[in-house]
């Protein structure tokens, strides 16, 4: 009795995939597949559909690094942007916080995590090689450093700024607004758009 049936497994396989996903326990992983097993074929194929087009179609910009299904992005390809000012980021949904506060008109920098020496990830690791290749090859008046308000978020801040000060561009920092631990995808728009605009130099 304790062998499942193929449509069981299949149940257990889905309900396990949903689970590894942030933010999805395994209580709503089942309530999102049994939705899903009584829902109509046509949203199931849907769903996978965009899921798989999703991994196909978007790369990273040769530019900024951000997620973009043209290269380069939209933004790096805007001549309305502020070719001068460029703001550096941990992740890619950092720049889709910043840009729904509509505060800042330069260019991003997105580096795909933080220095996290207990997690093991150095300057290596992360796009700061091609950041400084970027900053070499253009004419940039400030670097806004926008990582998070975290320990790794600050020690990636630090590092960056020895790095880059020698270059001779004004290094700015976001403003204290946000609490310690603030990751900036989570920060409302009220306290982002503050810490942008009061953002100091360093
Ligand atoms: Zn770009």
């Amino acid at each position: 009795m304790s062998q499942s049936t193929p449509t069981a497994g299949a149940i257990a396989r889905l309900i396990q995939e949903f689970s590894r996903l942030p933010g999805v326990g395994p209580k709503s992983a089942q309530r999102i597949v049994f939705y899903l097993m009584r829902a109509g074929d046509e949203q199931a194929k849907s769903l996978a559909e965009a899921i798989t087009s999703m991994k196909q179609q978007v790369k990273l910009c040769s530019v900024c690094y951000n997620v973009t299904d043209t290269d380069p992005c939209v933004t790096c390809r805007n001549d309305q942007r502020d070719r001068t000012r460029i703001c550096i980021v941990e992740q890619p949904q950092d720049v889709v916080a910043i840009e729904h506060t509509g505060v800042y008109k330069g260019l991003y920098h997105v580096l795909h995590g933080a220095i996290s020496p207990t997690e093991g990830v150095g300057a290596n690791d992360i796009r700061i090689r091609e950041l400084l290749a970027r900053l070499q090859n253009n004419i940039i008046a400030e670097v806004i450093l926008a990582t998070n308000t975290n320990l790794e978020g600050e020690q990636t801040a630090l590092y960056l700024h020895r790095l880059i000060s020698p270059l001779g561009m004004k290094v700015t920092r976001l403003a204290r607004g946000l609490p310690f631990g603030t990751e900036l995808e989570y920060a409302d728009d009220f306290t982002l758009t503050r810490s942008f605009e009061g953002r100091q130099e360093l």
